[in-house]
């Protein structure tokens, strides 16, 4: 498939800023994603208390949902209006507190421990800072990163996981020519080759 058209496209982190101001954030689902309850069985695989990773998590309501059910949740957004939206939406009180490895980034945690969301650029992250997974879920997220930056997202995302970690990935699937991202189309033979 020609995917030319959408190579060369950048979207900047002011413009993911300015479509939360904006509210224009129609990739927000309020009651979820199906899919995240259709394959919960593939990304638990029969494991408890795993460390779950969410790469550009937006105020994903999925977050809350696998918390309550025992996991620790982990995410990264470059919009603090988005992290400050999730906890006030979720009722769920919070404090902040800096990164020291990152100037500018900052956590913001539930008071219970279990959600620690990083306000910064995922590339900033490292496994040092924040450890490693035992499951991702990608959903907006390799649809979303710049087509430039596909090769160094899957680079990181691999060594942000552990041995026998589950990743659940949705992409979307449309012709590049008609619409100009974001999301992105990633062809499932680029997928592999990213990841292997
Ligand atoms: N995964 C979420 C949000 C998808 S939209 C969901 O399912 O609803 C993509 C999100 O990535 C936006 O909220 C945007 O602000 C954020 N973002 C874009 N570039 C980023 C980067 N480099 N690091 C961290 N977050 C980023």
């Amino acid at each position: 498939t020609d995917i030319g058209s959408q190579k060369d496209r950048v979207v900047t982190e002011e413009e993911w800023l300015q479509k939360w101001e904006m509210g224009n954030i129609g990739f927000h689902k309020e009651q979820g994603h199906p899919l995240l309850r259709k394959y919960l069985d593939v990304l638990l695989n029969g494991r408890s208390g795993l460390r779950i990773f969410f790469p550009l998590c937006g105020k994903a309501v999925e977050m809350k949902w696998l918390a309550d059910m025992g996991h620790s949740v982990v995410g990264v957004e470059v919009s603090e209006q988005a992290l400050k939206e999730f906890f006030a939406e979720q009722s769920l009180p919070y404090c902040e507190e800096p990164v020291p490895e990152i100037s500018g980034a900052k956590k913001l945690q539930s008071t219970s421990g279990n959600i620690s969301l990083y306000c910064c650029s995922i590339y900033d992250l490292s496994s040092s800072i924040v450890g490693k997974f035992d499951g991702v879920w990608d959903r907006g997220a390799l649809v979303a990163v710049n087509p430039c930056d596909r090769q160094r997202y899957a680079s990181l995302m691999i060594t942000l996981m552990e041995k026998n970690s589950s990743y659940l990935l949705v992409t979307v699937s449309y012709d590049p020519n008609k619409h100009k991202g974001p999301p992105f189309y990633v062809p499932e033979s680029e997928i592999k080759s990213l990841f292997g």
